[in-house]
């Protein structure tokens, strides 16, 4: 069986880096926010072109404590998409704002700019843009589209590690961004972690107290909190990953070319090609077909495993039923959510497994 994920087939010398990595924190004998913590925050922050990197105990976390950092709470509206993570979409809640879902662009699924603009109100404060899949799409546009309003312009980049264009990498384009370091994520720790990057110093050193009880000096508390820190077993557990990201981002960016080229069946839509190689780091790789079911059994029987992102769009999951909403309705998700699977893409995937799942997409015939 292809699996959507295989760390155990992952290179001896990586998983020894990862052992030694837990040994140094074990001898060190400091666990939480050290020494490994500062490490990855500064090359993080270096890595995506912010001056600020705040480590945090995982990506909704991250999304919420810069909501809170940026003072949006009750009363305020924060537009998204409701194909997304349903995390993205908590964070939100637990800020105490109010969720607004704008439908998507089908040839990418990522949020439609003209809907958003359907869900401004004199409350909106802030988009959360969802680089879903890994990609990065229409930036400047989004950036416009925050300037025109006055509003943030808030990443959530938990899929999209490395993406960039023009050399500028995501999480550099809002006020500030979210990474998750999720197990199945391009970056992942053993467990949860995640990070916040920003250039807004003042919001930086709003979310190192509100990560950690909202304690401004030990034991002097100026806000209220959350405990959402990073440990440093996981921080020096991705300080060795770290090293293997580039390549790991190549090799999902060369499969993907792979299936682009090889995937040739009439009942099977891709996704628009991104405009650059560089903006898209396929955390996943979605195709779209109105026989899902059999396509997702036909593959099983191949020996390939799939998954769907997302079955449930946001707006029919039982607690938000009746959530904010773009007024023409949001159609384009409830149809991507019927018909999207994702394919195994990811780096301990041999070239010949990439021919047996190609294969396998395009012997797919509707009985
Ligand atoms: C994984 C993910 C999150 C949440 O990250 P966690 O670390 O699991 O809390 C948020 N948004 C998106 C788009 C994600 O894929």
């Amino acid at each position: 069986m292809i699996f959507m994920n295989d760390f155990k087939a992952e290179p001896q010398i990586l998983r020894d880096a990862m052992m030694e990595g837990v040994q140094r924190v074990i001898n060190s004998g400091w666990y939480v926010l050290g020494s490994e913590v500062q490490k990855f925050e500064a090359e993080w922050a270096r890595i995506c072109g912010t001056t600020n990197a705040i480590g945090v105990g995982n990506g909704m976390d991250a999304i919420e404590i810069i909501l809170r950092g940026l003072e949006i709470g009750p009363g305020d509206e924060v537009i998204t998409t409701p194909m997304t993570a349903f995390a993205s979409v908590l964070a939100i809640y637990r800020a105490g704002a109010t969720p607004v879902l704008a439908d998507i662009d089908p040839t990418t699924a990522l949020m439609s700019i003209e809907s958003a603009r359907r869900c401004i109100s004199g409350r909106t404060k802030a988009i959360l843009l969802v680089h879903l899949y890994g990609q990065l799409c229409n930036i400047d546009l989004w950036q416009k589209f925050c300037d025109e309003y006055g509003i943030s312009l808030v990443e959530d980049c938990a899929q999209a590690h490395l993406a960039s264009i023009d050399e500028k990498c995501a999480g550099s384009f809002g006020v500030a961004a979210a990474f998750s370091f999720y197990p199945t994520k391009n970056l992942g720790a053993p467990g949860d972690a995640g990070i916040i990057v920003t250039g807004n110093s003042k919001l930086a050193e709003k979310a190192m107290r509100l990560r950690n009880y909202g304690q401004s000096i030990r034991y002097y508390h100026t806000d209220l909190g959350l405990n959402s820190r990073l440990d440093e077993i996981h921080a020096a557990i991705l300080n060795e990953r770290l090293k293997w990201l580039n390549d790991f981002k190549e090799r999902r960016q060369f499969i993907a070319e792979k299936f682009r080229a090889g995937i040739s069946n009439s009942e099977i839509n891709l996704l628009a090609k991104p405009k650059s190689k560089a903006s898209h780091v396929y955390h996943l790789f979605v195709l779209t077909c109105a026989y899902r079911r059999e396509l997702q059994e036909h593959l099983e029987n191949e020996g390939v495993q799939t998954l769907i992102h997302y079955p449930v769009p946001i707006h029919r999951q039982k607690p938000c039923l009746s959530i904010e909403r773009d007024p023409l309705g949001l159609s384009a998700s409830e149809k991507h959510s019927n018909d999207c699977l994702s394919l195994p893409c990811h780096p301990q995937m041999t070239d010949e497994d990439v021919k047996i799942i190609i294969n396998a997409v395009n012997s797919f015939k509707v009985k």
